[in-house]
């Protein structure tokens, strides 16, 4: 397969050749390109609950229904991405587990596409706001030995875990899951400055959708937000949809964290659905609007969850200057594996063969033009 397009970081007019899934070489060529195309590495979605009305955190009547997902996503250029699994009661979240497992058994493309599971909660904070959607009545302590059935039934994909380093034994669990190679991520917290720099020096290197599942509120210092702004090891995931984070958020963001800010969808169900009202089992009656808000139906002002993918929040990046055009490409791309796929390579000769060809539309909206998930064509527009 050869494919050509300007190189997303360079601009320059590249040829990539590929075969059996591996990236044999990327070379400059003189070839003047037909359309304007920019060829690069697909992106990766560290945190998706769902996705076109369907629910990683639901039980299926029949699981390869999930396999629509990775084929949805690869329409928007997402061609890796880990489902996320959030507080629920733990055998519930076995259940959920090994309905994926079965997915990927069944399905190739979704064995190719999930790479890892991204547990969120439920060792998060109990306290109303931090704990933001997430059911209380399952909120717990972190749990080691819990962590070690779900990686013995996962058969180890358990590749992340969102939690508060606010428990007592956050640090010595958030150890054991550095020692299994489980990134470890802080989110939905209200910890104190001193947990926050202990679970660092514990090895926790992230920050789960920064600036969100937070209070309404906060004191103006100290508090965790700056906390986890002060510490340079942590990296920070944030929802770049337009409704979760103003763009001056995300600005002083990029100039704290730079190569370490990585772009998440955070997306429900409802995403890549059509605007509309929709009754959802948990969280009842929700609108989604034109521009892809999602809210409860009762109160426009209160977000539901997040209805983007990560090509919006590439293209929300860019087109409110708040990055280039390739940065964005790799806030999406290859930062993200790069932390859950550390010595894993992109975009380079040898590779695996991951990787999209878009356009930029005149709203300066990047459209995929085709996807290539491990040397094969899986989209077409
Ligand atoms: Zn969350």
């Amino acid at each position: 397969m050869i494919l050509q397009g300007k190189h997303y970081r360079s601009g320059l007019p590249i040829q990539i050749s590929c075969s059996e899934g591996i990236i044999d070489s990327i070379s400059e060529t003189q070839t003047s390109l037909e359309k304007d195309l920019i060829i690069g590495p697909g992106f990766t979605d560290i945190q998706i609950n769902g996705y076109g009305g369907i629910d990683y955190n639901e039980i299926q009547s029949d699981p390869i229904k999930l396999a629509e997902i990775s084929r949805l996503l690869y329409q928007e250029g997402v061609t890796t991405h880990f489902p996320t699994l959030i507080t629920n009661d733990p055998a519930q979240i076995s259940r959920l587990i090994l309905q994926i497992v079965y997915l990927r058994k069944s399905d190739e493309l979704s064995r190719m596409s999930i790479e890892g599971l991204h547990i969120e909660g439920p060792f998060i904070s109990p306290i109303d706001g931090p704990r933001g959607a997430h059911p209380k009545e399952f909120v717990s302590a972190p749990d080691w030995s819990l962590v070690q059935k779900w990686q013995l039934e996962s058969k180890g994909l358990i590749k992340m875990i969102t939690l508060s380093p606010e428990w007592e034994n956050a640090n010595s669990f958030i150890e054991k899951c550095v020692e299994h190679g489980i990134l470890v991520s802080i989110g939905h917290t209200n910890a104190t400055h001193q947990q926050i720099l202990d679970a660092v020096s514990a090895g926790a290197r992230l920050s789960t959708h920064l600036g969100n599942g937070m209070h309404p509120i906060i004191a103006r210092h100290p508090n965790y937000l700056w906390s986890q702004l002060a510490q340079d090891e942590l990296g920070a995931s944030i929802i770049a949809d337009g409704f979760h984070l103003p763009a001056e958020v995300i600005e002083v963001f990029q100039k704290v964290k730079k190569d370490k800010l990585i772009l998440v969808s955070d997306s429900v169900s409802l995403a890549g659905m059509a605007a509309g009202d929709y009754d959802l089992h948990i969280g009842g009656e929700v609108s989604l609007t034109p521009e892809g808000k999602l809210h409860l139906k009762s109160n426009p002002s209160i977000l539901a969850g997040s209805a983007s993918n990560i090509r919006r929040g590439v293209s929300f990046m860019i087109k409110n200057k708040l990055s280039s055009l390739s940065e964005a490409w790799e806030m999406a791309s290859v930062r993200p594996q790069k932390l859950l796929n550390p010595g894993h390579i992109l975009f380079e000769e040898g590779a695996i063969a991951d990787l999209i060809l878009c356009q930029m539309d005149e709203n300066g909206e990047l459209k995929v033009v085709k996807t290539i998930k491990h040397g094969q064509e899986v989209f077409s527009a």
